[in-house]
């Protein structure tokens, strides 16, 4: 599938002595993955290229995937080649310096909310940008190169944003590009102890959070992660955030949400949707938000919107239902 545009990008990084690899702000396995991915393919390839991955924003559950590269002087970037993986909109673009860039490629499997870039790879319907990495590597493996590290990179997006190959997105496809990468020698042992195991504390603050959750009359399962929750369990953002998925499991309530205080000067209240069957991404949207259909992220100002968004996707829940069968 988009062959002549894979290709067109092939060209352009042969093309190109100096590349900058950029990702989203509030980065995730995903972005992590194929932004680190796709610069050890190229570093592997061309070893003569300058490859640079520049970007400050670091979630310590990755931390393991290791650092990034020192910034360099903007005069450094004006003729280089810049490719974004993974972001949607050039508001979420982490390193702002991506303007500065001679050309730009955007490579990204978001719903296209906004299009940047001169060459354009978008394909919504796969499941993590990292397995379009995997796939650009299927597609051209009789020129470029791989190795473990890389392939490690690749393979750990793929499993996060897939919910370990769960979600909706995964298919034949998903899984003949994820045996690509084991066949590289991914230690899945490691990998999967680094990604999943939580710490004790952490453990009783989820079974506060299944005490405290709550659902509304159509099945919207939430939770309000407030700051005086973040306190007592002594939690940074990104921890009271992954949260989310705690309520993913709960029969009817194919609609789920967790609402994270930031403690910014707006007020601002951070919301991560999820849902199965149902596609929620509409709701996102009219909330500053986007995303995934069935996994979307927005931003609500009061906890009076908090409740407003709620009602929408209750009500957005109880249409689909009233109108569809099969969901559980
Ligand atoms: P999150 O819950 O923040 O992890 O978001 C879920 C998905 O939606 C991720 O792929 C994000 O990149 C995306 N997303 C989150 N917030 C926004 C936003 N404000 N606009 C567009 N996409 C978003």
């Amino acid at each position: 599938m988009n062959s002549e545009i894979k290709k067109q990008i092939l060209n352009k990084i042969k093309e190109y002595d100096k590349i900058f690899i950029f990702r989203h702000i509030r980065n995730d396995g995903d972005c992590v993955g194929a932004s680190k991915g796709l610069k050890r393919i190229i570093q592997l390839t061309y070893p003569e290229k300058k490859v640079y991955l520049i970007d400050s924003d670091n979630a310590e559950y990755l931390a393991f995937l290791g650092p990034e590269d020192e910034p360099v002087s903007e005069d450094e970037y004006k003729d280089a080649l810049g490719i974004v993986v993974d972001t949607a909109s050039e508001a979420r673009i982490s390193n702002k310096n991506y303007t500065l860039c001679k050309e730009l490629i955007k490579i990204d499997h978001h719903i296209p909310l906004e299009n940047y870039g001169d060459i354009i790879w978008v394909e919504e319907n796969r499941s993590s940008a990292c397995e379009m990495i995997a796939d650009f590597y299927a597609t051209f493996k009789d020129e470029l190169k791989i190795d473990t590290e890389a392939a490690t990179y690749v393979y750990t997006g793929m499993v996060t944003d897939s919910g370990r190959f769960k979600y909706e997105g995964v298919n034949g496809e998903t899984m003949r590009n994820a045996a690509i990468m084991l066949d590289c020698g991914v230690d899945t042992e490691k990998l999967y102890a680094h990604l999943y195991l939580e710490a004790f504390g952490y453990l009783k603050f989820k079974a506060e959070i299944y005490r405290r959750m709550q659902i509304t009359e159509n099945g919207v399962a939430y939770i309000y992660v407030d700051k005086a929750m973040q306190e007592e369990f002594n939690l940074s953002l990104e921890q009271a955030s992954a949260c989310v998925g705690a309520l993913d499991s709960i029969r009817g309530a194919i609609a789920w949400m967790v609402f994270i205080e930031n403690g910014d000067e707006q007020g601002s209240i951070r919301v991560r949707l999820r849902s199965r069957f149902v596609h929620i991404n509409p709701v996102a949207e009219k909330y500053h938000g986007g995303g995934h259909a069935c996994a979307s992220g927005a931003t609500v100002y009061s906890w009076q919107e908090a409740e407003q968004l709620l009602a929408d996707a209750d009500a957005h829940v109880k249409e689909y239902k009233d109108t569809h069968e099969g969901w559980l």
